[in-house]
């Protein structure tokens, strides 16, 4: 899968992903990160990319021809009709379920603003998707943009490694995921749950799903009204609004 992300910070997206999982990915070539310098295509000398906001105020929007052609660079080595999604805190708001979606695409083209943004008319031009990572305001795109592919990126075929599956993880059936221990047995006085150390599948998996719900009643009930449960996980739940 190829991401092409189109930034004035090409090194802030090549630093923040040369690293563990989704470096491996890119070692091995199951992902390729390609940036592309949106100023590399200012025609100004001093290669500027921004200029004054038509409604006046302060801050400076990003021009359209360096971006238009910056994407249109990318464009002729993506596949066609490629999405060009524009990190953006306007945008939907993204998700495991957007991540799983994106996961599916051959290339996707990611859009850094800056500054006070990007005009609109090159935006509704390359027709993009808005996404957002959070209702905040960032000083740029590319935080986001690696927020993006690395979501994407670790769910593409490969990139996990056999101990690294992505299936138990939080989100991945609407809840989130159940605690996680490992050695030692005893910490603090703490012990690792005894059923996490019987040897038995059927009842750890129970155990497993159990935590998931309880975790998720804790920590983001607004999650279960979408969650798709059993009667017995709903008297649990009504059992722990009850107490
Ligand atoms: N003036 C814009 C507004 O109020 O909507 C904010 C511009 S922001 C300072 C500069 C750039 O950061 C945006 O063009 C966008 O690419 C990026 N950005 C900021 N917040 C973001 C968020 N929550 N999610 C994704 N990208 C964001």
């Amino acid at each position: 899968m190829n991401f092409y992300v189109l930034t004035l910070f090409c090194d802030m997206i090549n630093d923040g992903l040369g690293h563990s999982i989704i470096k491996r990915g890119i070692d091995n070539g199951i992902i390729n990160v390609k940036t592309i310098d949106i100023r590399d295509f200012s025609k100004n000398k001093h290669r500027h990319v921004d200029d004054y906001c038509y409604s006046g105020g302060a801050g400076m929007i990003m021009k359209p021809e360096p971006v238009y052609d910056a994407c249109m660079s990318a464009k002729k080595e993506a596949a066609e009709g490629t999405k060009v999604l524009y990190m953006s805190p306007q945008g939907k708001i993204f998700n495991q379920d957007k991540a799983k979606e994106l996961a599916k695409e051959k290339d996707i083209i990611l859009l850094c603003g800056h500054y006070e943004g990007i005009d609109k008319r090159v935006l509704d031009e390359l027709n993009v998707e808005e996404i957002s990572i959070g209702d905040f305001v960032l000083t740029g795109g590319e935080l986001a943009a690696m927020v993006v592919i690395d979501a994407v990126g670790r769910l593409v075929p490969g990139v996990l490694g056999n101990s690294e599956s992505s299936e138990d993880e939080s989100f991945s059936d609407g809840l989130l995921e159940y605690p996680q221990y490992t050695r030692p047995y005893e910490f603090m006085g703490r012990k690792v749950p005894d059923v996490l150390l019987s040897g038995h599948h059927g009842r750890i998996s129970e155990w497993k799903r159990r935590q998931s719900v309880i975790n998720t009643f804790y920590k983001r009930p607004e999650l279960l009204e979408r969650a798709n449960l059993t009667e017995d996980e709903k008297m649990l739940i009504n059992e722990l609004k009850n107490k």
